[in-house]
């Protein structure tokens, strides 16, 4: 199984005609409440790939209907505790153009302790993958933790903050960036730059980078694959990440070879970005076939 330590979020998203100004009171002319965080995206979309997956996190005792819908996608929420920490949540406007403004809260993602961590891995088995972001608490204890027990490491640092620059590299066996990502812990602009430092520097490590609709590169030893993106018309690329991550985990931990997991996994999230939405854009696995077999 994957055990993913990740956040879990409500969304509460409100559409306004502009962003509300300082000292204004603005009605919002329509409001959606959905389950998001890129923790739970990740795991809804490893179980819509056909991966078992454990998430751990946390939630707010009132909000148990959240967790009922991670059990309905077929997640294991064994280790989704319900606490009387605030449930991490987003408070998101969006005008007629598309554009979001996002206030987020990290409330009990950011309560993941070392006991949580010891008692998730505890039930781990030999050849589990580990997967965080770090959207949670304690990534430092969950990547090193999972190290001193010998499970495959994935970490995807999103959203990217000069912490994540002093976590453990060398417990993490596959890192998972976006250009903005990849960028900032390089400290290079330049791809070709970017390639060098990770060759150098995280050589432990096979490196994905995300190119949104350039695709992606892996770099594996001095091997470096690539995967061009599949032409569709993006109508919003929420999640496209995490949809990536989840199908290109799930096919490359248990299944495949590298190259399979970097097309499903460009197949699984072009198909994303066609729909609307986050955590409801993600495609199945059927879908996804039958996208390939077009
Ligand atoms: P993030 O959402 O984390 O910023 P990217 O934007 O790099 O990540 O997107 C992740 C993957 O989703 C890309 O590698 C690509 O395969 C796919 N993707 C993203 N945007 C598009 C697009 N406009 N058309 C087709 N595929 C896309």
């Amino acid at each position: 199984a994957v055990i993913n330590f990740g956040s879990i979020n409500i969304d509460h998203v409100y559409q306004v005609d502009h962003f509300v100004q300082p000292g204004e009171t603005l009605a919002s002319t329509d409001y959606q409440q959905l389950l998001g965080g890129k923790g739970a995206n990740q795991s809804i979309a490893l179980a819509k790939a056909g991966t078992n997956v454990r998430h751990v996190g946390k939630i707010h005792e009132s909000d148990a209907q959240f967790k009922q819908a991670m059990i309905k996608h077929g997640i294991d929420c064994k280790f989704v505790d319900c606490t009387d920490i605030p449930t991490g949540h987003a408070i998101i406007q969006v005008t007629p153009s598309g554009e979001n403004a996002i206030v987020l809260f990290g409330g009990a993602n950011q309560a993941i302790d070392d006991k949580d961590i010891l008692r998730a891995l505890d039930d781990a088995q030999p050849n589990d993958w580990v997967l965080t972001q770090n959207e949670t608490s304690n990534i430092d204890a969950v990547l090193s933790q999972a190290r001193e027990k010998s499970l495959k490491v994935a970490f995807n640092p999103a959203p990217m903050t000069e912490s994540v620059k002093s976590l453990p590299h060398d417990c993490i066996d596959l890192l998972i960036v976006n250009e903005v990502e990849a960028a900032e812990i390089s400290g290079c602009s330049d791809l070709a730059d970017i390639e060098a430092y990770f060759r150098k520097d995280w050589a432990h490590a096979e490196v994905i980078i995300t190119l949104g609709k350039a695709g992606v590169r892996m770099l594996r030893g001095e091997e470096t694959l690539e995967m061009p993106a599949f032409v569709v018309e993006a109508v919003d690329t929420t999640a496209a990440g995490d949809t990536f991550i989840g199908f290109f985990l799930s096919e490359y931990t248990y299944r495949g070879s590298a190259e399979h997991a970097l097309r499903r996994a460009c197949a699984a999230s072009a198909l994303a970005v066609t729909r609307v939405g986050a955590a409801q854009s993600i495609p199945d696995a059927q879908d996804v076939d039958a996208f390939l077999q077009r």
